[in-house]
């Protein structure tokens, strides 16, 4: 079956490894999907990806009368390596906290983890529903791999974290360093982690912490002062334009 005819066929995150002529379980949610939704039945093809073994082409097998499974048949893409991407955001209102997760696992993003702030407005935050959102923006924009949610942590303790070489702090105004000549900056940078702060902004103190931190980078995304989603996703934007893989 040519590439493009894959194209078009249901995209599945599973569990499974996937090797030939492999079985692979479906969860409840996706049997119905691709039976109820789908309209698919045994011997149709999908595509299957696990974050580790690449992109897969596989068959749905029936099991029994009501179930469905899949059997590996070959291999359409290796998996491919990954910068790391993380994404440190104070949690928004559940609307625009959906809409980030979806769009930055829409660009890249491997890390996304809410932080704590003073002036953070938004309730508890759903991982469970937003770890369904990135795999359903992941399934449906081709990535290999799923990006991880972490647990919510107070911003002093997230920035203990940091993985990354850098950590780009978007902060409005100030002395920070327009973002393209940021990023130009350290373009040999394979990862970075990018901090954007709640509807209220950073407090003062918080922008202490962050100034004081060995790897932050304060960057500013022009004079209009942004919601902290279109910031992230701007951030993301050019960062995957000047360093990342959209070169
Ligand atoms: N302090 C703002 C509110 C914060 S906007 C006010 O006075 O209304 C939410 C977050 O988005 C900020 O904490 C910052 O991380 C980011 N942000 C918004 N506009 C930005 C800009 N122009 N440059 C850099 N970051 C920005």
């Amino acid at each position: 079956m040519p590439r493009d005819d894959w194209k078009k066929l249901p995209r599945l995150y599973v569990t499974d490894p996937l090797l030939p002529d492999g079985a692979v379980s479906l969860t409840d949610a996706q049997q119905h999907y691709l039976q109820h939704v789908m309209r698919r039945a045994a011997d149709d093809r999908i595509l299957l990806f696990n974050g580790t073994d690449g992109e897969w082409l596989a068959s749905l097998v029936a099991k029994g009368k009501k179930n469905i499974s899949a059997r590996c048949l070959e291999r359409t893409r290796a998996q491919a390596e990954e910068s790391e991407l993380w994404l440190l955001f104070a949690p928004l209102k559940r609307d625009h906290l959906d809409y980030l997760v979806q769009k930055a696992s829409e660009l890249g993003v491997t890390h996304l983890m809410p932080v704590a702030t003073q002036h953070t407005v938004a309730e508890r935050v759903n991982l469970v529903r937003l770890r369904a959102i990135a795999m359903e923006a992941a399934e449906q924009c081709e990535r290999l791999s799923l990006p991880e949610i972490l647990a919510p942590l107070p911003l002093p303790k997230a920035l203990e974290n940091i993985k990354t070489q850098r950590l780009f702090a978007c902060v409005e105004g100030g002395t920070a360093l327009p973002v393209a000549e940021a990023f130009s900056q350290y373009r040999q940078d394979r990862q970075a982690a990018f901090l954007v702060g709640p509807e209220g902004g950073f407090s003062k103190e918080e922008m202490e912490i962050i100034r004081k931190h060995a790897k932050s980078v304060p960057i500013h995304l022009g004079p209009r002062i942004l919601r902290a989603d279109t910031a992230a996703l701007a951030a993301l934007a050019c960062w995957q334009a000047v360093c990342g893989d959209w070169r």
